[in-house]
């Protein structure tokens, strides 16, 4: 087993790495910005080391200060998180160079996977189901060859970024007039967010879902799928709530895309946990990106199957082989996962930085909630808006839903401006209880 992990983010998934480390006797170390010198996970760490100023580019981005931060403690591993650094590719092949051991796949795999159109050409090769797109990326200079692509494809398209992330520099394009002050845009926005102006373009699916499947490998030729998780319920692509198992699959189709997945896995020698997203409509699923790192939704799968997945990182990393096997794995239950940000319900705007002066967390029975704040903690601009992360379980949607809304209504947070309104009336939503929304669900039923 490790023996002492840095753990290179901050937050609730900070906390989340620092308990699973420590339910394995695993020894932590905490690094942090000024301004974070009070996060809960730096308080409870064995060992804390101050890494550099608020801005994130001179703190958890700082690549040199973070692998110091190893060597000085004497740690084994570093742990990325979600975020930050999580898939970067050149973090992960310093940290491998400095002699530490990455928490996630070869750098080299996350450098593939991060390109999104290498990622399809091979997700392709392997027979998993893609859309109909560029096969590769467009050229800007050549607008006549883009109108070709886009006319076989059929309107409308999307443009999109091969190395975006965060639901940046997307855009749609339903109609000929639009796609080349389209593609400029998304070249300049790809450019400029991400510093690598690689655009695609593929079928703009009107009305999908989005599924996912979470998988988990050693790199020893044993991949398994804890199968799927329904992250339908957008604003601006960005996931707000998240359920396992989705609904209205067969089990059929279930096993036959986790398949895919599997193979895809053992085929790369991929070792780790991961995610491959997909859209789905009728009932076909479209392979879009695969994200090579913990995600924020983990905990819905952890309720319905069991499985610690931040410990299984822990393990796979130390060296272990997966102690399960497919067969092993079962579904049982419903798990919904409610995104709390500090922002506004209305603008979904980041609510203005301030202190908590009141938090009251609910409980009982399938109840989970996953934050670092606590009464006195002082909620910053510098970083991302969510504060927590509110899990509950059923033995069916049903009682996972009225388990939420009881959650919700339980969950006090003073201080500062939070959704915890917007994802009340979404839970007490008939459409949303039905089940199946796409993603256009929450933009077209809250947010004309
Ligand atoms: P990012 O990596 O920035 O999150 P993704 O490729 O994962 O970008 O897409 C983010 C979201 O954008 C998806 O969850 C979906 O809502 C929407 N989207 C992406 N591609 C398509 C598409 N081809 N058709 C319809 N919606 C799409």
């Amino acid at each position: 087993m490790l023996d002492k992990v840095v753990i290179a983010n901050r937050g609730e998934i900070a906390l989340r790495i620092l308990r699973g480390c420590k339910e394995l006797g695993i020894k932590t170390v905490a690094i942090h910005s000024t301004i974070d010198r009070d996060l809960k996970h730096v308080l409870l760490a064995d060992e804390t080391i101050c890494i550099g100023p608020a801005s994130p580019f001179k703190s958890y981005l700082n690549i040199p200060a973070i692998i110091s931060a190893a060597e000085i403690t004497g740690s084994i591993a570093i742990h990325p998180g979600y975020g930050f650094l999580s898939e970067n590719a050149d973090f992960a092949e310093q940290v491998e160079h400095s002699g530490f051991i990455f928490i996630g796949p070869k750098s080299e795999i996350i450098r593939l996977m991060g390109d999104k159109i290498a990622a399809i050409k091979f997700m392709k090769k392997i027979g998993i189901p893609c859309l109909p797109g560029s096969n590769g990326p467009i050229n800007i200079e050549n607008m006549e060859q883009n109108f070709k692509i886009a006319q076989s494809i059929g309107y409308p398209v999307i443009i999109k970024a091969s190395h975006g992330g965060g639901g940046r520099a997307l855009k749609v394009v339903y109609d000929k007039k639009e796609l080349k002050s389209s593609i400029l845009f998304v070249y300049t926005e790809a450019k400029s967010n991400f510093g690598n102006g690689l655009i695609y373009m593929e079928k703009y699916l009107k009305n999908p879902r989005h599924i996912e499947i979470q998988i988990i490998a050693d790199g020893q030729g044993n991949a398994v799928s804890l199968f799927d998780r329904d992250c339908s319920v957008q604003r601006r692509h960005q996931k707000l709530i998240e359920e396992a198992p989705a609904m209205d699959i067969h089990n059929n189709l279930r096993h036959y895309i986790s398949e895919f997945c599997i193979k895809a896995c053992i085929e790369i020698g991929y070792c780790g946990v991961g995610t491959f997203e997909f859209l789905y409509e009728n009932e076909n699923f479209f392979f879009i990106e695969m994200n090579t790192r913990i995600q924020v939704e983990h905990p819905v799968t952890e309720m319905i199957t069991g499985i610690d997945i931040i410990k299984e990182q822990l393990y796979i990393h130390s060296g272990q082989s997966l102690s399960f096997k497919q067969k092993d794995i079962t579904i049982s239950g419903h798990a919904i996962e409610c995104r709390i940000n500090a922002e506004n319900s209305k603008t979904l705007l980041p609510s203005n930085p301030g202190k908590i002066t009141r938090l009251h967390v609910p409980g009982g029975f399938g109840v989970r909630w996953e934050s670092h704040i606590y009464t006195g903690y002082s909620i910053s601009s510098y970083y991302d808006s969510m504060i927590g992360k509110l899990i509950c379980f059923g033995e069916d949607r049903n009682l996972s839903i009225s388990r939420m809304r009881n959650a919700l209504t339980e969950l006090i947070i003073e201080g500062v401006e939070t959704n915890i309104p917007l994802q009340l009336q979404i839970i007490n939503n008939q459409i949303f209880q039905k089940g199946c929304v796409n993603i256009h669900f929450l933009e077209k039923t809250f947010l004309n």
